[in-house]
């Protein structure tokens, strides 16, 4: 950092607020909207480009400069200058259509993976007109009010007011990975980011809550000058793309070795000119370089996601849907995930009254459902305290929609419901607010499982306002409101508070209990400033006023999505924060596990030795009551039993789990930008059967790579066997397919149905197989069989008879040894035909493994119809205009011609159904 951007940084720290707001144009009701909109378009979008694009150009050219490629051109000129200037200009021409055709396919690819980028904004909660509302980060600039929680990526460099123990990792800036503090009060420290009261865009929030007012947005941010002088995009290579380098660099050499033997055979065997042997060895190793492979793999893989996130998971890399295909366990939060987030509340607990309250409205992620009833708010202390508790603890906002509107949430569902019972009581929780002005808080988080506010009551006392889990409340109580009195909390009473809890635990409600403690006479905290409150100091002593009992029901899907997964072999865990009886409750219903499942609640798995989770993870089991820490060790021991683990998460100590699962998913809705951050996966609609629905479609993509590799590499062998037929015959027979011939289907012809084949749509049965072991390889020995065996050796055989059959037609055998002429043009026309028609039937059977194509339906997939039209189109192009006829060798047909082509299909595609019902038969049989 530049001397004088260090200087203005301090500045900005050690200004008062005041002064600062009136530098920035600004008050504490933040700025009207149409000064922001004014100031967007004066300091334009907060947006960071850390990468900086590859030239197109660039890009474009790499297409035509692959080993392939550098072979076609290199043989053009030797064409050209033997002679053959029509082939050379031809073997260009392929070389440039292939290069263009891949180019595309690359472009299709990142612009589909650029399209899923932009379907996952970023929020940020400001301050505007006087009123709090969410923006997309690009919207703003410099002068805004926001806010910060824990697991919020920070928006822009701002400066922070009324700060509450907040944290802040700023390892993307510094490289130190420990969180540091931030305060209200401007403190010198040392080093380049060392101002206190100071934020920064690019960093994240760990803990603590915060107020900022943004001073620079955009490529103007600490942040953004950093990434402007370290632009450089890293070329990641994923797994499946090693492993198709690997291949198709094992095939060129396999094809030039091929091909330099035969190239000699043809010199010293055939006695051909050097310059005509060496086109014919060309053929050999254009027929078996797969080029093209890699960006069909790409597109196909890059398509696939886009499906994907039609079905609501957003993939950040290509490299996840591989390995979502590989999944055998999937560790899931409940809350929202498994359930709806849909809380509705039903009992109000306390120790000498309970009421039934359901049917008071539900709460969802974003909105609000109101039902009729109200709740009538007796002369009752108790009650009145724990409406108070729930309305002042609480950080949500619920907006009243207009006619049929839905009201909106801006915060937690859980909360949210708490607003609205508090108001069917017909508590305002705005002037509640006004009344007891909040002076501290002391956020929830997930491993204390509490939330604090420090209010200031009429008389000027401090007052500490608790709700969280039963469990932790019950750890700090030491006193009972009980009928508007306190008094001491006795083992009897936890006794009958556990039992009733237990009883609301069965029937799957989540329960959450209130508590408060005034500082008043001679309580510690009498004399200390309110900065001083900690979570140690102050969430002790409280008195325990009662329970709030929600339900929030099963996601209606969940119930298929959990069979799904269990015929798939994928197992579930439940890893949650709520209740042990809660989480067996639910998981039961929902079909996760028996009744039998061992739970582990978070102290337990504390007391637990590796080994022993080791083993217990491989049962049925459920984790309740845990920290997402514990999340992290039990993603890794079901790692340590060689299991492929996806595992979901929101909140910020969610990172390392989500980082450690071989996928980790965020939940898009809830969850924090830390965790999304942190994911591979982001679920949009936070649903657990969108990962079902993405691990089905992982499992697809790859299945379709191979069908695609399969249907690739099964026309090298009918693109060889005419020139080993040339050879053995010591150049008698004349080659039956042509040099040209072999670049049309290889570059031509053959990728058009292929293309389909990466769209086909899941076989039947996808989801009833096991998972595919990791170390299982794209081209495995049943493919490789398949390829130059079954379909291969019979397509050879029927081109080659094809060659034959024209010969015979135009007088036997004299045609079949002239290597030139119109007889001899027809006879490889035929070839070329044939190996053309047996493709269209490899692409039909391949589309399925073992079901029959009839079940998927024999039209379902446009993309091969079309593709199969186009194929056919271009030979019909090829052999009909005469300018092309003699370039490609070819001749027209006549109609026993096309009839013998069209017969070929037939056949090879009711064989090959037979086969897979014969499979079929068997593997039912098993
Ligand atoms: P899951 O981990 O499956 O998402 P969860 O939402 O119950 O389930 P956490 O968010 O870790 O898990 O919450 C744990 C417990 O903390 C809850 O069961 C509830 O009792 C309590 N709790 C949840 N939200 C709040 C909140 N805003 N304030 C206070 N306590 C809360």
């Amino acid at each position: 950092m530049k001397n004088n951007e260090s200087t203005k940084l301090s500045e900005i720290a050690q200004k008062s607020l005041a002064s600062l707001m009136s530098d920035y144009q600004t008050t504490s009701q933040g700025l009207t909207q149409t000064d922001a909109d004014n100031r967007l378009k004066k300091y334009g979008e907060n947006t960071i480009q850390t990468v900086k694009k590859r030239s197109e150009l660039f890009v474009f050219i790499e297409n035509f400069t692959s080993m392939m490629a550098i072979l076609l051109w290199v043989s053009g000129i030797i064409a050209t200058f033997s002679g053959m200037l029509e082939l050379g200009i031809a073997i260009w021409t392929v070389n440039v259509i292939n290069g263009c055709f891949s180019y595309w396919q690359q472009h299709a690819a990142q612009k589909a993976t650029d399209s899923l980028k932009k379907m996952l904004p970023s929020y940020v909660k400001v301050t505007r007109n006087g009123k709090i509302k969410q923006i997309r980060e690009e919207e703003l600039v410099p002068g805004d009010l926001f806010t910060l929680q824990a697991g919020d990526a920070i928006p822009a460099d701002a400066r922070i007011f009324n700060c509450s123990n907040l944290q802040v990792d700023e390892s993307s800036l510094t490289g130190e990975s420990l969180p540091v503090d931030k305060g209200n009060q401007y403190q010198q420290g040392d080093g380049k980011f060392a101002q206190n009261n100071i934020v920064f865009a690019g960093t994240t929030v760990t803990s603590g809550t915060a107020s900022g007012i943004v001073f620079a947005t955009g490529m103007t941010t600490e942040f953004g000058r950093i990434a402007q002088l370290t632009q450089n995009q890293k070329k990641v290579i994923y797994p499946l793309q090693r492993e198709l380098n690997q291949l198709t660099r094992q095939l060129t050499l396999i094809a030039i070795s091929i091909g330099t033997v035969f190239f000699l055979l043809a010199i010293f065997f055939v006695h051909s000119p050097i310059a005509s042997s060496f086109i014919f060895a060309l053929g050999m190793i254009v027929a078996f370089i797969p080029e093209g492979l890699l960006p069909t793999v790409t597109l196909s893989l890059a398509q696939g996601t886009q499906r994907m996130a039609k079905h609501h998971a957003l993939l950040k890399n290509l490299n996840s849907v591989e390995t979502l295909g590989e999944t055998t366990v999937i560790c899931s939060d409940k809350t929202g995930t498994l359930t709806q987030n849909q809380m509705t509340v039903n009992h109000i607990w306390l120790i000498s009254k309970q009421y039934d309250v359901s049917g008071t409205g539900y709460f969802t992620n974003g909105s609000v459902s109101s039902a009729s009833g109200n709740i009538i708010l007796e002369e009752e202390a108790d009650l009145r305290e724990l409406l108070q508790i729930a309305t002042l603890d609480n950080d949500t906002e619920v907006t009243e929609g207009k006619e049929n509107e839905k009201s909106k949430i801006l915060g937690t569902p859980t909360e949210a419901a708490l607003i609205i019972l508090t108001r069917k009581a017909g508590i305002d929780s705005q002037h509640e607010n006004q009344k007891f002005p909040r002076l501290k808080e002391l956020p929830f988080d997930s491993n204390r499982k509490l939330m604090s506010i420090i209010s200031k009551t009429q008389t000027g006392t401090p007052i500490i306002y608790t709700k969280g889990a039963l469990s932790s409340e019950l750890q700090i109580c030491d006193q009972i409101l009980d009928a508007g009195q306190i008094r001491a909390l006795t083992e009897a009473d936890r006794k009958k508070i556990l039992a009733i809890n237990e009883k609301y635990a069965r029937e799957g409600l989540r329960s959450l209990a209130f508590s408060f403690r005034k500082v008043v006479d001679q309580d510690p905290l009498m004399d200390q400033k309110i900065d001083s409150y900690t979570i140690e100091n102050a969430e002790r002593h409280m008195v325990f006023v009662g329970l709030v009992t929600m339900s929030d029901p099963p996601r209606p899907e969940i119930f298929d999505a959990v069979k799904k997964c269990h015929h798939a072999s994928i197992k579930i865990i439940m890893v949650t924060g709520d209740s042990p009886i809660t989480a067996k409750s639910i998981a039961t219903k929902i079909g996760i596990t028996s009744d039998k499942a061992r739970i582990i609640t978070g102290s337990e798995l504390d007391q637990l030795s590796d080994d022993d989770l080791q083993r217990a993870v491989k049962d049925e089991v459920i984790f309740a009551r845990v920290a997402p820490e514990h999340k992290f060790r039990i993603v890794s021991m079901c790692q340590k039993n060689g299991e492929i683990v996806a595992s979901t998460g929101d909140g910020v100590n969610d990172a390392p789990a989500l980082k450690r699962a071989d996928i980790g998913i965020a939940m898009g809705v809830t969850g924090t930008d830390v965790a999304k951050d942190a994911a591979d996966m982001i679920l949009t609609d936070d649903n657990f059967a969108s990962i079902v629905s993405a691990i089905e479609e992982g499992r697809t993509v790859y299945k379709n790579l191979q069908k695609f590799l399969l249907y690739i590499l099964n026309s090298n062998v009918p693109e060889a066997a005419p020139s080993i037929v040339f050879l053995l015959t010591k150049g008698l027979v004349p080659l039956p397919l042509t040099v040209m011939q072999i670049l049309t289907v290889d570059l031509g012809t053959d990728l058009l149905p292929a293309l389909g084949l990466g769209v086909e749509k899941s076989e039947p049965g996808v989801m009833d197989l096991p998972p595919r072991p990791r170390d299982s390889h794209l081209l495995n020995k049943s493919i490789i069989i398949k390829a130059f065996v079954l379909y291969g050796l019979v397509a050879s055989i029927i081109s080659i008879c094809a060659y034959f059959f024209v010969n015979y037609i135009h007088g036997w055998p004299s045609v079949a040894l002239m290597a030139s002429g119109a007889g001899y043009a027809k006879a490889t026309t035929m070839t070329l035909g044939a190996i053309i028609f047996c493709q269209i039937a490899a692409a039909m059977n391949c589309r399925t493994q073992i079901s029959s194509v009839f079940s998927i339906g024999l039209f379902s997939n446009r993309r091969i119809w079309l593709g199969i039209i186009a194929e056919l189109a271009l030979f019909a192009v090829l052999i009909y205009t005469p300018f092309l006829q003699e370039i490609f060798n070819t001749q027209p047909l006549n109609l026993v011609e096309w009839f013998f082509l069209f017969c070929i299909p037939i056949p090879l595609f009711l064989l090959e159904e037979l086969r897979k019902f014969f499979v079929r038969r068997t593997k039912s049989h098993n």
